[in-house]
């Protein structure tokens, strides 16, 4: 939780989608900058949506001024880079795993029967959760490649350190 109690809205720049898509995966509503997005526009949507900016670009940190909060990373690698950024924001890296879009961020829902109609055999036979995205069509199922990811959040989760109030 964020000093306000609500969890924190963030904002990932286009060298980080990476990250974005994990902090998807945890539950977390991350914008990521589409790759050029010039840096006023990159602010604007921080400041205006109350999201906190997470960036490599130190000209663009530099820039975001009073009411934006940045977390400049430096670190390279997935695992290096959710450490740094749990040092400095309170992240739970098990939050609400899979209920967001990867690819876009949106808010997953329950599948309906004609979309869990397109789910590949191996994956009817499984408990679900089965969700959807109601602006890209995905839908998500409990399968390895979730397995996987959700390992690697609570991994991530484990080794994180702990903050006042956890
Ligand atoms: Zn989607």
């Amino acid at each position: 939780m964020a000093a306000n109690g609500q969890s924190p809205k963030l904002l990932c720049d286009g060298m980080l989608a990476g990250l974005a898509r994990w902090l998807r995966a945890a539950g977390y509503d991350t914008g990521l900058a589409p790759a050029g997005a010039v840096d006023r526009a990159v602010l604007d949507t921080c400041r205006t949506q109350s999201r906190i900016l997470v960036t490599r670009d130190r000209h663009l940190a530099a820039h975001a001024g009073r009411g934006i909060e940045v977390v400049l990373l430096t670190a390279d690698g997935l695992d290096a880079q959710s450490g740094e950024l749990s040092a400095a924001v309170c992240l739970n890296w098990n939050r609400a795993p899979f209920t967001r879009c990867l690819l876009d961020n949106t808010p997953l829902h329950e599948a309906t029967p004609d979309q869990r109609m397109r789910l590949p055999p191996r994956a009817c036979g499984l408990p679900g959760p089965f969700r959807a995205c109601p602006a890209c069509g995905r839908v998500y199922w409990p399968g390895s490649h979730v397995w996987r990811m959700q390992a690697r959040l609570e991994q991530w989760q484990a080794r994180r350190r702990p903050w006042p109030g956890d």
